[in-house]
This record gives structure tokens, C-alpha cells and sequence, in this order.
């Protein structure tokens, strides 16, 4: 039962901090107030509740801070692993003329667009597609403004220096940088902080949320909620009512917090969903990585370079189709395809200096029988794929920069690019699993961020940023860097929106 003891968020004690114990509970930042889960009450009252501490969230909690609401950001996760999947990050996209002070050369809309339509194709929202290019060109300056730093242009196999730029230190410099930023401004954050229920009422308007913390429940009133509590790829169990029992094998990239519920719950209460459920960002990842948090050191780019096969040593897809960042997303949702979810990436030692190191060592033979022996993989049926791919590539200029004219002839699947013998030895493997960063269906939202309900009509107070309303732009394949604009742009939409509409 909650009691009736109403507390607005500002009128928190400012000495809080003195009685704080830390790691006891739930806390409380922002003007100086702090507590522990014990000094949660029963019920506070905000003007905007934030539910989620990623990149979405924090911009969202910023911009409505700027326009100057009372701002509770609501974070299910202690205080450590604050910030989702955007603590993994390192750069975002955005569209800029030559002059950039943050990026070299031009990114222009129109690029930007192909960019997107080339991995995502048709089935998109265009308005909101070409709403988040445009507002994109800002995000640099306003994120510096809010405590993100920039470093130089990066150089090696990314391919992204020009039309992305990369945070000092990486997500969490840049999310460490954000909630310094809402400190400073009085923005209030509570760790530990389990969003369970969604008050809507008849007429659809948010009213409130039940927020666990510290073992109780506390009704946080607002005049405004804005959701960014990303996808559901960390409930294994709902991934499993699409994959079955194959989602047990995946490896899920980012956050465990990330689980989906107020998706769920936003979807059960009537809104209108978008993107397969089935469609995911997903990159191959190494066997070996661990089943949650891993983050980017997991990630294998080394299929562009040699030959991925399936578990039978068969090669099931062109590994020279693109660019790395156009396509690596695909590999992901390809192994997860595969019988038992797993694959193998076959390397020569000519191949090793073309992709960034592993963290896991490659498994290393001095021929392809001992190699497939090693891995598991038949050893007649490696060698003989192996040979069929090398009998078919074409001389040409190899040039792991460009596309570059090394292709197969008359094999099923080609290889397009970098299609290079595989015959150096020693030769090296690494065991490959669907790695997922995040998940595509998500709520629908219309230009101002709000959620977009089954009668079409849009939601007052309710607005979705980041991940969960990603579905909108991304429905298939993926733009290194895309993440984050979506949930910045969405986010800072949402946050001045429901300010707006709380009437400051
Ligand atoms: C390894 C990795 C590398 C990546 N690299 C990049 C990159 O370089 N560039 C890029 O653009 N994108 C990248 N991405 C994708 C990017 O992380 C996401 O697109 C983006 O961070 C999503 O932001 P978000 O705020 O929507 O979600 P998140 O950052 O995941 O935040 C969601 C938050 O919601 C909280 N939450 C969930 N449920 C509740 C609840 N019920 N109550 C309270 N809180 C809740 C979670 O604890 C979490 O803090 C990467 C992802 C991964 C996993």
C-alpha cells in the first residue's frame, strides 16, 4: 500500500547527502538531495519522469531540464552500470557540411540517406528517417554543451572518421560527462530504480508510475513521461517466443537490464507497435564472449577477410558484400540462422594484419585439417570448401580500404570483395555467435516524440526515445553510429515535448 505522504521532487532535504550510506540501496542525485532507499518516500511528484539512464534518457532529461522542469530520471540499475547499452558506445553519426570543426569532409542529407536506405531499405518512416539526418547535425554541439568530449578522427579499418565522430573515453566518458552535466543542473536520479506500472487513464493520459527501489514502492505523479528504457534483448525468454530455442545461444552485447517490460506493458495498454520482432542489430561475436555485457572487445571483424562457414564447414553467405559498417550488422541475425547458432571464421596468416586484434586469441593450426579439428568443424568438408573457394577467386588489387576488385567467379554464395586464396599458412579460426546490441520492435512515435497509440491518435504525455522506438527508422541491417543519433535526437525532442507540456 502507498501512503498518502506526497512529496514534490524539489522540496527534497538538500542535507540528504550527509545521511547517504553508499551502495545500500537506492539513491537519490541531483541539487545536492541524495538518499538512501530507506528515505525514498511513498510518493513524489515531478514534472517530467525520465524512466531510463542511457543516452535517450539523459538527453531527454537535459533538454526538459533546460526548459527548466523538475526532472526525475528513474534508472533501473545501480549507479555503476548506469546507462544501458550506451555505456559501450564510442561515436555517433551526424550530417555536416565540410567545415565541421568535429569531422572532416561532408556528410551530406542526401548521402546520409542512401547511407540508411542502402541497409535499411524502403520500409521506413521517411519523415522521422529524415527528421533525425537533419537534427543530427546539431547533436555535436549540444552534446558538448552538456558535458560530452570529442577526440580526433580515428584511422585503421572503421571507415568512419568522416561521417562520425567518436566520444573521449568512449559511452561512459560520454554518459559520466551527461549526468555531471545533470547534476549541475538539477536534475534528480534515482539508481535502483525499478519502473513495474505505467498509470494511464481512460482517456489515455500518463499519470503516474510505480517505481520499485530498495525493496519498496514508491508513485512517482508527472505531468509527463518520457520512456527510454531500451529494447527487450536481454529477455531471453521473449526472444526465445521468436527464435526458439536458438535464443538461448545468442550473446546479448550490451546491458542485462535491458528486458523489455514497459515495451511490453506500452504495448499490452494499446500502442501501436513497429518493426519485426524478429529483426535485430546483431554482429558476430566470438564464441567465447561472455553471455551479457561484453561489449565491443567481443566483436569479430575478421569475416570480411577470410571465409565463415557453418558447422559443417559449408560458407553460407558473401563475407565480401560491403564496406564493415554497412554490413557487419548483418552477420549477426546470419549466424543466428545457422544450425546450433554458431560459426567459424577461417583465416590465413596473410589475412591477420587486415582487422582490428581480438581479445581472445585466435585457434591456430599449421594446416586446415588441424585447424577444423581444433574447431570442431569436419576436416574433409573444410579443406574441400576451402579449396573450392580458392579455386574460384580472380587476380585483382587487393585493397582492404576500397571495394576492391578480389572476387569469386562461379561460386555459390561469391565473395565479392577482399577474395583472397586462403592458403598461408599457419591458419587461424575463431568460433562466431549471434552477438545482439539491440532489438527493432519497438512503440510508434510521431515527430514530437509521442507514442503513437492503435487508434492512430497520439498519446499526450507519453513519449518513447532510444531503442525502444528505434523500429521507426531502423527495421532491418544497421549505420554504425545510428544508435546513438536516434535516441539523441528522439531524446531531446521528448525532453523539451514534455516539458511543453507540463506547462514550463
Ligand atoms: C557493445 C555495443 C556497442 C555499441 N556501440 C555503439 C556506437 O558506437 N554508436 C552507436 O550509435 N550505438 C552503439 N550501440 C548501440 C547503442 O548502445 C544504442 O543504440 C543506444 O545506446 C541506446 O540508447 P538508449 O538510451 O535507448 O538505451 P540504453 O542506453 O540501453 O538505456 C536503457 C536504460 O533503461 C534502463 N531500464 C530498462 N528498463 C527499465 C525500467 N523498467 N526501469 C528503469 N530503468 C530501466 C536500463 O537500465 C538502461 O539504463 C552499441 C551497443 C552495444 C551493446
Amino acid at each position: 500500500m502507498l501512503s498518502e505522504s506526497l512529496v514534490h521532487l524539489s522540496a527534497l532535504p538538500p542535507d540528504r547527502a550527509a545521511r547517504t550510506t553508499p551502495g545500500a540501496g537506492a539513491r537519490m542525485r541531483g541539487d545536492g538531495a541524495e538518499g538512501q532507499g530507506a528515505n525514498v518516500p511513498d510518493r513524489l511528484r515531478c514534472d517530467v519522469l525520465v524512466v531510463g539512464g542511457g543516452n535517450a534518457a539523459l538527453c531527454a532529461a537535459l533538454a526538459a531540464r533546460d526548459r527548466g522542469a523538475d526532472v526525475l530520471v528513474a534508472e533501473r540499475s545501480p549507479e555503476f552500470f548506469r546507462g544501458g547499452n550506451s555505456r559501450h558506445t564510442r561515436d555517433i553519426r551526424f550530417m555536416h557540411g565540410p567545415g565541421s570543426p568535429y569531422a572532416p569532409g561532408e556528410y551530406s542529407e542526401a548521402e546520409f540517406w542512401d547511407d540508411l536506405v542502402r541497409v535499411t531499405g524502403e520500409d521506413l518512416s521517411e519523415p522521422l528517417a529524415r527528421l533525425t539526418i537533419r537534427a543530427s547535425a546539431d547533436l555535436p554541439r549540444w552534446m558538448e554543451a552538456h558535458g560530452v568530449r570529442w577526440q580526433e578522427p580515428l584511422r585503421g579499418t572503421l571507415h568512419l572518421s568522416r561521417t562520425n565522430v567518436f566520444m573521449l573515453g568512449g559511452g561512459r566518458a560520454m554518459l559520466n560527462g551527461y549526468y555531471e552535466a545533470a547534476r549541475a543542473q538539477g536534475v534528480h536520479v534515482l539508481y535502483e530504480a525499478d519502473v513495474q506500472d505505467l498509470r494511464i487513464d481512460d482517456s489515455g493520459s500518463f499519470t503516474g508510475a510505480v517505481l520499485r527501489a530498495a525493496g519498496r514502492d514508491c508513485l512517482v505523479e508527472a505531468s509527463a513521461v518520457v520512456l527510454a528504457s531500451g529494447g527487450f534483448e536481454a529477455n531471453v525468454d521473449w526472444l526465445r517466443r521468436y527464435w526458439g530455442d536458438a535464443a538461448d545461444h545468442f550473446v546479448v552485447r550490451g546491458s542485462p537490464y535491458n528486458k523489455g517490460e514497459l515495451l511490453a506493458l506500452m504495448l499490452e495498454r494499446g500502442a501501436r507497435p513497429v518493426a519485426d520482432p524478429r529483426q535485430f542489430h546483431a554482429v558476430a561475436v566470438d564464441g567465447r564472449a561472455p553471455k551479457f555485457d561484453g561489449g565491443i572487445v567481443t566483436r569479430l571483424d575478421s569475416v570480411p577477410f577470410g571465409i565463415a562457414v557453418d558447422q559443417d564447414g559449408q560458407r553460407f553467405y558473401d563475407e565480401g558484400e560491403d564496406f564493415w559498417p554497412k554490413r557487419y550488422a548483418n552477420w549477426g541475425g546470419l549466424i543466428a540462422r545457422q544450425s546450433g547458432q554458431v560459426a567459424y571464421s577461417i583465416l590465413d596468416s596473410r589475412a591477420m594484419a587486415h582487422f582490428l586484434p581480438s581479445v581472445f586469441p585466435p585457434i591456430q593450426a599449421p594446416s586446415l585439417e588441424a585447424l577444423a579439428m581444433a574447431l570442431g568443424i569436419p576436416p574433409l568438408a573444410l579443406r574441400e570448401t576451402v579449396d573450392r573457394f580458392n579455386r574460384a577467386t580472380r587476380p585483382g588489387t587487393f585493397d582492404p580500404a576500397a571495394l576492391d576488385d578480389c572476387r569469386t567467379e562461379g561460386l555459390t554464395p561469391p565473395k565479392s570483395h577482399w577474395a583472397v586464396p586462403i592458403d598461408r599458412p599457419p591458419f587461424f579460426g575463431y568460433p562466431l555467435r549471434p552477438g545482439i546490441t539491440f532489438t527493432y520492435m519497438g512503440v510508434e512515435v510521431d515527430e514530437t516524440a509521442r507514442v503513437v497509440m492503435a487508434d492512430g491518435r497520439a498519446a499526450e504525455n507519453i513519449f518513447a526515445a532510444g531503442e525502444i522506438m528505434a523500429g521507426n527508422i531502423l527495421r532491418k541491417g544497421y549505420l554504425a553510429g545510428f544508435g546513438l543519433t536516434i535516441g539523441a535526437v528522439f531524446g531531446r525532442i521528448a525532453g523539451e515535448e514534455a516539458a511543453a507540456h507540463g506547462g514550463v
